[in-house]
């Protein structure tokens, strides 16, 4: 089969991970919202948050047959953020995770640094990251609040509202689990870091290959021409995509941006 997404993780990883995050969260939080503090301590591990600089945003330790993951506050702000909560889940993540924890355990990692939110090419962070936004996003919590909604932006703020979690988290998870087909695409520097799409999106090939932003779409004209709108703009098919039918070339789609400082989050959608 063709590789449908850029490579970010397989999908055998998702669904495992999908699955092993979801259960977890289903035994601790059958109701309400996941708290990845409680999750450790049922787990015996210990925890706790700290000012390291920005030497990591996380990092679990196995010393003295003992898990400890420590939070730096440094570089997510207080211990509530949305990001301080990601990265205590996605430390969780190396825990559950058999590959991880056996490699912890056995010595090959000691302790482990992360930097989490889906800025690491590697595939162990990755997962991590990945488990992270499933744990926090549970599927059938989520599914139920989108069920019937038409999809905007404001699902996807309302959804990270009510979960704690980031948008770009959310709109990962939405692509995946959501009842509607969206893109999601992080780009820096006008080069494409990852880009992904839930299964049924129509288009799948972008227009400048893998990694060169196209620059007739909201996010090109960001770094290109510095316009930065806050509200959804349309873009057309040929602006994003390649192998588009003639026919298709100007048909509709809504792109929302959120910008920060050399970094763009698109969602692209049709309605
Ligand atoms: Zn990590």
């Amino acid at each position: 089969m063709e590789k449908k997404n850029s490579d970010f993780l397989s999908a055998y990883d998702k669904e495992s991970l999908n699955e092993l995050a979801s259960s977890i969260a289903e035994f601790h939080f059958p109701r309400g919202l996941i708290n990845p503090e409680i999750i450790a301590e049922k787990n015996n591990i210990t925890y706790s948050y700290g000012n390291y600089e920005d030497s990591f945003d996380g990092l679990i330790e196995f010393k003295n047959n003992k898990f400890h993951i420590y939070i730096n506050i440094d570089r997510l702000g207080h211990a509530y953020t949305e990001r301080a909560r990601f990265t205590f889940a996605h430390e969780l993540g190396h825990f559950f995770i058999d590959s991880h924890r056996n490699a912890l355990v056995q010595g090959k990692s000691p302790s482990h640094c992360s930097f989490t939110g889906f800025v690491n090419k590697n595939r162990a962070e990755r997962q991590a990251d990945y488990f992270a936004s499933c744990l926090l996003l549970p599927e059938s919590k989520v599914q139920k609040d989108c069920y019937r909604r038409k999809f905007s932006f404001s699902l996807i703020q309302g959804l990270a509202k009510k979960y704690q979690t980031s948008i770009s988290a959310t709109a990962l998870r939405f692509s995946a689990i959501g009842n509607h087909p969206i893109m999601v695409v992080y780009s820096k520097n006008n080069e494409i870091v990852w880009y992904w799409s839930s299964d049924d999106f129509l288009y799948w090939k972008l227009k400048n290959g893998k990694y060169k932003v196209p620059e007739d779409t909201v996010a090109g004209e960001y770094f290109n021409l510095s316009r930065k709108p806050k509200n959804t703009q349309i873009v057309f098919a040929m602006d994003w995509f390649s192998n588009v039918w003639q026919s298709h070339t100007n048909r509709e789609f809504k792109e929302h941006c959120l910008f920060h400082n050399n970094q763009v989050l698109s969602i692209v959608w049709e309605e």
